[in-house]
C-alpha cells in the first residue's frame, strides 16, 4: 500500500477511537502503525524537503500518538517522534557533532494548553503565588534551524539541526546569507557598558526563512525564463539551504533571524530579552515583534493579535513562542527528550489541507478577465469549509500540471481567497484528466483573447453578462459606492431582468420599478432609494473605485482625487501627464486613458452628472489647504474596537489627512489609537514611549480645524 494510502486509512482510524479505551494491544498496534508512517513522512519532510502531507494532518497524528502514550505507557517506543528531533542528517554532508543539542519544541493547540505549560513552570520554578514569572513572547517563524558557531569573533562553521544532536555542516551555504554576519565586533567599545565581552567561542541559534514578497519575486523571475517555481516557502528554504553548490544558495534570497545561544566560552546575558537585543547589537537580524510580559492573559492576547495579523507579515509563521525570560529559571527547568520545559510554541491553525479537485470552472470578473476556479471536495482549513479556491490562470495549471479529479494542496490564508498550492503527485491514479482553456466566454460565447505578454485571458465584448454583473456587484459594495440594501442578489437580480444595462440605471431605479420585483414592499423600497440618494454624494475617489476601471484599485483611485478636481478633468489628461504622478506607472495611465476613450464611458460619467451623482472632489478630499495634510507623514496603530466609526472608518480619516494606518507598533509610531480591550499593541506603545490615545481624543484631533 502506497504511503499516502497508509496515512488516510490511519487517519480514518484515528478519527474513530478513543485512545483511552483502547485495550493495550489495541493501542500497541495503533502506536506501533503511527510511528511508522510518520517516521517516513519525517524523513519525506526533513531529509527530502518534500512533504506530501500537511503539516496539520502530520501534527494531528503525532498529537493522537501522544495521547495514546500517555494513557499506555507500555507502549511507548524509544524511537517515537514524540521524543526525536527531526530526522538523520543526509550522508552528502559533513556532519556537525552538536555540543548542546537542538531541540524541538513543545506545543499548545489551546489556551488551557499554555495556562498549564505556564502554572507547571511555576510550581517548578516555586514561584510565590504573589511573585511575577516573566515569559517572552516570539514569532514562530516557518522556517529551518540553523546554529552558527563564531571564533573569535568570525563565522567559522553554520550548521543545520539534523536529528537535534548530529546535524549537516552548510556553512559555505549560510555564508552566501546577507543577514548573516560573517564577522561580528569583539571590540565591546561598539556595544553597551553593561554587554558581556563577545565570547571567544560563541554559538548563535536562529531560523533561515524566506520573506514572502523575496519568494514570490524569485518564482516570478524563475517563471519569466521557463522555469519550475516552488509552492511553499519553509521547504524551498530548507531546499535551497541544503544545496551541494553553495552558489545555488547564493542565488536564493535567504535570510535570517537569531533568536538563542547555544554553547558559549564566557558568560552571556541573563535573560532572553537582553540576549536579543545584544545580537541586535551585535548585528545580526532580530525579529522585532517580540514582547515580555507577566501575566498568561497578555500572552493569550498577544498570540490572538499574531493570529489575526499573521497575514500582514512578511514571512510565513505557524505560532508563537513563548519562552521563560530568566536564563537561570531556564537552567532549572531544563529539557525533556526532544523540548525544552522553559519554552513551548502556541501554534496557530493550519492553513493547508489537502482535497479531491473536482473540476475546473471559469469565472468571468468585472474587467473581463477569465479566472479558472476549482471545484473541491469540501475542506476544513483551520475552522472553515473551502470548497472552491484560485486556480490563477491557465499557466498557472499547466505549470504545476494540475488535472482534474488530482488530490491537490489547497491554502486559506486570512481572508484572502484560498488558493491551490499544487496536485499531490504522489496520489496519482492514472485516471486524472487534463485541463485546457475553453475557446470562448461561458457567459456570452464569444472568443477568449490572451493579451500578449499577460498570462490572463479575456472576455472583451463589451455586452457581456457576466462582466455586467459583477461591475454592479463591485460599484455597490461597501468599498466603492457603498449602496445599502443593494446586495450582490438584488444586482444580479436587476442586471439579469435587464432593468439596469448601465451602471447610471441603478440612479434611474425608482418606487413603480422596484414594486415590480419579488420581495419588494413600500419600507424596502424607501430604504433602497434613499441609500441610492446618499451614494449620489460618495467622494469621486470612490465613484472613480467603483468604476471598475483595470488596475485602479482603491489606493490608486485615491492618489489620482490628489491630482484632478472631477471626473471631467481626469478624462482630459494625456497619458504622458498620467505616467508622471508617483504610484501611476505606465499600465495604468494606458488603462485610464483606454477607459475614457470609449464613448459609451463618456456618456456614463455625463449621465451620472445628469442624474446628481457627485462626479467632483469633495473638501475631505481636497490635498492642499490647512486640513488635508495636518497628519502628513505620521503613522497611526490601531487597537482594540472603536465605537464611535469603526477602525475601517478611522483609518481612512487618517489617510485624508495625510496619514498612514500601519499593522504593528515601532518606535516610529506617532499615534497609538486604543479603542476599548486593546491588544497587546497598547503594551508595546507604552514600553517604547509611543503617543497613546483614546478614542475620544483620536476623534478631537481628527475634527481640528475642519
Ligand atoms: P516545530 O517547528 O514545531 O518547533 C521547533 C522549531 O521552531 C525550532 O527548531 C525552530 O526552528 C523554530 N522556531 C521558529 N521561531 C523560533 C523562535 N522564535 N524561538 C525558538 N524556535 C523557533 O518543531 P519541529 O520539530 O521543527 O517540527 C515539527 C513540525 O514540523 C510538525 O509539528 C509539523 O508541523 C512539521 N512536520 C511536517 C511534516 C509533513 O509531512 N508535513 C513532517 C514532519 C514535520
Amino acid at each position: 500500500m502506497s504511503l499516502l494510502k497508509r496515512t488516510r486509512s490511519l487517519e480514518t482510524r484515528v478519527s474513530e477511537v478513543d485512545p483511552r479505551r483502547l485495550n493495550s494491544s489495541e493501542a500497541e498496534i495503533l502506536v506501533n502503525e503511527i510511528i511508522d508512517v510518520l517516521t517516513l513522512h519525517s524523513h519525506l519532510y526533513y531529509a527530502q524537503d518534500h512533504p506530501i502531507i500537511s503539516d496539520s494532518q502530520y501534527d494531528r497524528l503525532l498529537q493522537c500518538l501522544r495521547e495514546l502514550e500517555e494513557s499506555h505507557s507500555q507502549a511507548v517506543r524509544s524511537d517515537s517522534p514524540t521524543r526525536r528531533v527531526g530526522s538523520e542528517p543526509l550522508d552528502s554532508f559533513d556532519k556537525v557533532q552538536h555540543a548542546v543539542p537542538l531541540l524541538s519544541l513543545s506545543n499548545a493547540f489551546s489556551d488551557e494548553d499554555l495556562l498549564t505549560w505556564y502554572n507547571k513552570c511555576r510550581k517548578r520554578l516555586q514561584v510565590e503565588e504573589s511573585d511575577r514569572l516573566a515569559v517572552t513572547v516570539e514569532l514562530k517563524i516557518d522556517g529551518l534551524a540553523v546554529a552558527l558557531t563564531y571564533h573569535n569573533g568570525v563565522l567559522e562553521r553554520g550548521a543545520t539541526r539534523g536529528d537535534g544532536r548530529t546535524g549537516e555542516d552548510v556553512t559555505e551555504n549560510v555564508r552566501t546569507i546577507k543577514s548573516i554576519p560573517l564577522r561580528i565586533p569583539l571590540d565591546s567599545a561598539r556595544l553597551l557598558a553593561d554587554d558581556p565581552p563577545t565570547p571567544g567561542v560563541m554559538e548563535v541559534r536562529g531560523e533561515v526563512f524566506f520573506r514572502i514578497s523575496d519568494f514570490e519575486k524569485m518564482n516570478a523571475r524563475l517563471a519569466a525564463s521557463g522555469m519550475k517555481t516552488y509552492a511553499n516557502p519553509r521547504n524551498t528554504a530548507a531546499g535551497s539551504l541544503r544545496q551541494l553548490d553553495s552558489s545555488l544558495t547564493a542565488e536564493r534570497p535567504l535570510r535570517f533571524f537569531a533568536y538563542s545561544l547555544g554553547p558559549t566560552s564566557s558568560p552571556v546575558p541573563n535573560s532572553q530579552t537582553a540576549t536579543l537585543s545584544w545580537f541586535e547589537r551585535m548585528g545580526f537580524a532580530v525579529n522585532t515583534h517580540t514582547d515580555i510580559f507577566d501575566t498568561i492573559d497578555q500572552v493569550l492576547d498577544f498570540c490572538q493579535l499574531w493570529r489575526e495579523e499573521r497575514e500582514n507579515i512578511d514571512f510565513e509563521i505557524d505560532g508563537i513562542v513563548i519562552k521563560i525570560d530568566d536564563l537561570d529559571a531556564q537552567n532549572r527547568l531544563g529539557n525533556i527528550s526532544n523540548a525544552p520545559r522553559w519554552a513551548i510554541a502556541y501554534k496557530f491553525p493550519g492553513r493547508e489541507e489537502p482535497t479531491r479537485l473536482n473540476d475546473i470552472i471559469i469565472n468571468v470578473g468585472r474587467t473581463g478577465k477569465i479566472t479558472p476556479e476549482a471545484v473541491l471536495e469540501p475542506v476544513n482549513i483551520g475552522g472553515v469549509t473551502v470548497s472552491q479556491a484560485t486556480l490563477h490562470n491557465a499557466d498557472y495549471i499547466l505549470d504545476r500540471d494540475i488535472r482534474v479529479g488530482d488530490m491537490v494542496l489547497v491554502k486559506r490564508a486570512g481572508d484572502v481567497i484560498p488558493k491551490v498550492l499544487h496536485p499531490v503527485l504522489e496520489a496519482r491514479t492514472g485516471g486524472e484528466k487534463s485541463w485546457q482553456m475553453p475557446p470562448h466566454c461561458p457567459a456570452c460565447g464569444n472568443p477568449l483573447e490572451r493579451i500578449e505578454g499577460e498570462a490572463d485571458h479575456f472576455c472583451v465584448a463589451s455586452e457581456c453578462p457576466a462582466q455586467f454583473s459583477r461591475l454592479i456587484e463591485h460599484f455597490v459594495s461597501r468599498d466603492a459606492m457603498d449602496i445599502e440594501g443593494m446586495g450582490t442578489m438584488l444586482a444580479l437580480q436587476l442586471s439579469g431582468k435587464g432593468i439596469i444595462r448601465a451602471i447610471d440605471d441603478l440612479f434611474k431605479l425608482n418606487a413603480p420599478i422596484l414594486s415590480s420585483l419579488e420581495g419588494f414592499a413600500d419600507k424596502k423600497i424607501s430604504n433602497l432609494l434613499a441609500a441610492l440618494e446618499v451614494a449620489k454624494t460618495r467622494t469621486m475617489s470612490r465613484l472613480l473605485y467603483g468604476l471598475g476601471i483595470r488596475h485602479v484599485g482603491k489606493t490608486t483611485a485615491e492618489l489620482l482625487v490628489k491630482y484632478f478636481e472631477s471626473m471631467d478633468a481626469l478624462s482630459r489628461a494625456p497619458e504622458y501627464m498620467l505616467i508622471e504622478i508617483d504610484g501611476v506607472g505606465a499600465v495604468i495611465a494606458q488603462s485610464l486613458v483606454d477607459w475614457f476613450a470609449i464613448e459609451e464611458n463618456q456618456r456614463l460619467i455625463t449621465s451620472l452628472q445628469a442624474l446628481g451623482v457627485n462626479t467632483s472632489r469633495l473638501e475631505s478630499e481636497t490635498p492642499t489647504g490647512t486640513s488635508s495634510v495636518r497628519l502628513a507623514g505620521q503613522s497611526f496603530v490601531l487597537t482594540g474596537t472603536l465605537s464611535a466609526m469603526g477602525r475601517k472608518e478611522a483609518g481612512e480619516h487618517i489617510k485624508i489627512l495625510g496619514g498612514k494606518v500601519i499593522s504593528s507598533v515601532s518606535s516610529k509610531t506617532d499615534y497609538v489609537v486604543a479603542g476599548e480591550n486593546p491588544g497587546s499593541k497598547l503594551v508595546k506603545a507604552r514600553n517604547l514611549g509611543v503617543t497613546v490615545l483614546t478614542e475620544e481624543k483620536f476623534l478631537a484631533l481628527i475634527a481640528q480645524g475642519n
